[in-house]
């Protein structure tokens, strides 16, 4: 079987998706580029988690086409497929309909960058996309036009949930585990009060000293 490391890294983060809650049922999905090649390794459509093997994962081509696997790739592969053609810097891609913030998505609302570890992680505030209907390049086109130029790693489709990028599975997992949380904590922040942004330049700074000084490149 090919590409069997990134089969291992690519099904282990689907237990991290787990693990912090994010996912209920089949719903959910991680996808890796495999090194040096045209190809990426995603989430076989409709496996429970539990049954996620590296062998369960399959292969496939920039253009989502299926090259190597025993079952049909996530249906979401098509968005996966359409950022890692137009955003060669990425080599992860994660989306979940986690709780709070598929709340946030469901009003179109973009969270705000109120705490500081949101101006470490994103940069500022978590954008929305487009609403987008799966199957074509609807959504991957949603994903691609709202994060080029953005800080955040994460966005939230309109109606539907969260997909995140990164510079490996990893730091895409991460975004989505950060996303949910801060999604959770400025929402509850929300029903006794206003939350209070944080000034411009405190955001820059900050942003500055966790991505660079401290060392934690989180989605690149
Ligand atoms: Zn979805």
């Amino acid at each position: 079987m090919i590409h069997q490391e990134t089969r291992e890294t690519v099904c282990r983060l689907h237990a991290e998706l787990v693990r912090y809650n994010l996912v209920a049922w089949t719903a959910g999905n991680v996808s890796e580029r495999v090194p040096g090649e045209d190809l990426f390794v995603i989430k076989p459509s409709g496996v429970s988690y539990d049954e996620l093997t590296p062998e369960a994962m399959v292969v496939c081509d920039l253009q989502g086409e299926l090259v190597e696997g025993d079952y049909a790739p996530s249906s979401d592969t098509a968005a996966h497929a359409y950022v890692y053609r137009h955003m060669p810097e990425v080599n992860g891609v994660v989306h979940t309909h986690s709780t709070y913030a598929s709340a946030w998505a469901a009003r179109g609302e973009a969270i705000p960058c109120v705490l500081t570890a949101m101006a470490d992680e994103f940069g500022g505030e978590i954008p929305v996309g487009p609403f987008a209907l799966i199957g074509g390049d609807d959504i991957g086109k949603g994903i691609v036009e709202t994060l080029t130029g953005h800080r955040s790693p994460a966005l939230l489709m309109q109606n539907h949930g969260v997909f995140t990028i990164g510079g490996s599975a990893k730091a895409a997992v991460k975004a989505a585990v950060m996303c949910e949380d801060v999604a959770r904590t400025v929402h509850v922040a929300r029903q006794l009060g206003t939350p209070i942004p944080i000034e411009q330049h405190h955001i820059d700074h900050l942003y500055d000293r966790y991505q660079n000084v401290y060392g934690q490149r989180s989605h690149l």
